[in-house]
This record gives structure tokens, sequence and C-alpha cells, in this order.
């Protein structure tokens, strides 16, 4: 097993990310756990990190606020060493209603995190994998979601557009650096149980949805969290710009 692979995932005290901590801990990884408010649940997984066998840390920030990002990965230099893998997870969504309704505040909180907070985390991870910058190569997993090729109408449009921008990111980024040895890919969740759905307003949203898709229900974390950890792993090593889909079949 390779030694000192680090991992920084975003918003990993809860839900896909904290799967994706558990998962990538068990591989051997260690893992940064980013978080933004809940200390005690980023606490918790990187407990769980540690029963592993990994070595981990919990560091908050709000990926929107560049000091913090930049400060987020400072703080993973000094405690488990500079990235060789980022797992862009953070993503939020605020209550359903129609685009008629949304105020230029809104959008702005939901493009500052999902699309801003991606870009500014990639930026930095870069400057640490790229040989250009004393790097050795690296791996980057963004998450969008099914809903950036649906458009959640009625729902949040807004959020679906955020997952637009991170899957054009993804194609651009992978095509930039690929010659630096990095390699960036995305995964796509569907209809996942987990806490993002309250945020909308319907915290049992899966349970109602769940019968529009192909498979006839829902996702857990832990299955996002696989097709991450093999876009991470070597066994992707030629492997870029590239798109899982884990919505079964929707
Ligand atoms: P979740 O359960 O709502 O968890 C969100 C995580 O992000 C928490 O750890 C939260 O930390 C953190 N966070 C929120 N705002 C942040 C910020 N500004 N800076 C840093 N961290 C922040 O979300 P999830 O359902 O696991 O979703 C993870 C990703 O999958 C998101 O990108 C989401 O869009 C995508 N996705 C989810 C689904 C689904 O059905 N669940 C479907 C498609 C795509 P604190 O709790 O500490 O604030």
């Amino acid at each position: 097993m390779a030694t000192n692979r680090v991992l920084l995932i975003t918003g990993a005290s809860r839900g896909i990310g904290a799967a994706t901590a558990r998962l990538a801990a068990s591989r051997g990884y260690d893992v940064c756990v980013n978080y933004r408010r809940n200390r005690a649940a980023a606490d918790a997984v990187v407990d769980a990190c540690h029963a592993a066998g990994a070595r981990a840390a919990a560091v908050p920030a709000d990926v929107a606020v560049e000091g913090d990002v930049v400060a987020l990965f400072q703080a993973c230099d000094r405690t488990l060493g500079p990235v060789t893998a980022l797992v862009n997870n953070t993503g939020i969504l605020e209550t359903q209603m129609r685009v008629e309704s949304m105020d230029a505040a809104r959008l702005a909180r939901v493009f500052a995190t999902n699309v801003t907070g991606s870009f500014l985390c990639a930026r930095e991870a870069i400057r640490r994998m790229s040989p250009k910058h004393g790097g050795a190569g690296g791996a980057i997993v963004n998450v969008s979601s099914g809903a950036s090729r649906l458009g959640s109408p009625g729902e949040y449009v807004d959020y679906a557009a955020s997952k637009g921008a991170i899957d054009t990111l993804t194609i651009g980024l992978a095509q930039e650096v690929a010659d630096d040895g990095i390699r960036v890919n995305c995964v796509r969740p569907g209809f996942i149980y987990t806490d993002i759905h309250a945020s909308g307003g319907e915290p049992n949203r899966v349970d109602r949805v769940k019968q529009f898709v192909p498979m006839k229900r829902g996702g857990q974390p832990e299955e996002v969290a696989h097709a991450i950890l093999w876009l991470l792993s070597d066994e992707a090593s030629f492997t870029t710009g590239a798109f899982i889909d884990v919505t079964g079949g929707k």
C-alpha cells in the first residue's frame, strides 16, 4: 500500500463526505475532514478514521470564503502533509421554490459554496499536487449531482445549475492539468439518504421520489463513496474528465 496518501474531503462531517472519509481511511488514506459548523460530528468521523488505522484531522472552514480555504489546506499541510487527493464534496441547497421566487442573496450563497468553493479548493490542491509547484501529481473528484442533467424544476434550479458548473469545471480542469499528473473526475449522485433534503424543506424527499428511479430505491452514502474511491485510486489511472452517475438509473 502506498504511504502518505493524504485526502482532503470538504463537507465530511456527515452524509456522502463522512462515508467517503470512513472508506478512504479503511483503504489507507490519511484523511482531512473539513466541516463548517458541526465539530462533534466531524470529530466522530475522525474517530472512525483512527479506528481504521488512519491519521485524520477535523478542520473547520467555510469553502465559500477564500481565507478559510487557504487556512484549511495549510492546516492539512501541518497536520497530515500536503494533499495528494481532494474530494470537492461540499454542496448546499435551499428551500424548494420556483426560479421566479429566488432572490440574489440565495443565488449568491448557493453559487459561492457550490461553485466558488470547489474552484478555490481545486486551486489549493493543484498548488500542492502539480510538479510545477513541487508536487508529484494527484487526483481530484468533484461531487456534482444528477440534477445537473435533470434541472430540478420546481425545487432548486439554482442548485442544479451550480452542479452544471461543476460538470464543466471537471471537463476543463481535467484537460488543463492532465500533463501535471493530476486526474480530475466527477461523481453525480442521484437521490441519496442524507440530511441535505431537510435543507430543501423535505426531509423525506428520497422516499417520495424513489418511485421515479428505475431501481425503485434511494441510494446510500456508501454507494457514492465507492465510486469516489475508485476514481481516486490507481485503478482509474487512465481515467480523467470522466463522470460516474450513481443514480440507480435515473
Ligand atoms: P449533507 O448531508 O447536507 O452534508 C453537507 C456537508 O457539507 C456537511 O458536512 C456540512 O458541514 C458541510 N458544509 C455545508 N456548507 C459548508 C461550507 N460552506 N463549507 C464547508 N462545509 C460545508 O450533504 P450530502 O447529501 O452528503 O451531499 C454531499 C454532496 O453530494 C453535495 O455536493 C451534494 O450536492 C451532492 N449530492 C447529494 C445528493 C443527495 O441526494 N444527498 C444528490 C446529489 C448530489 P456542517 O454540518 O459541519 O455544517
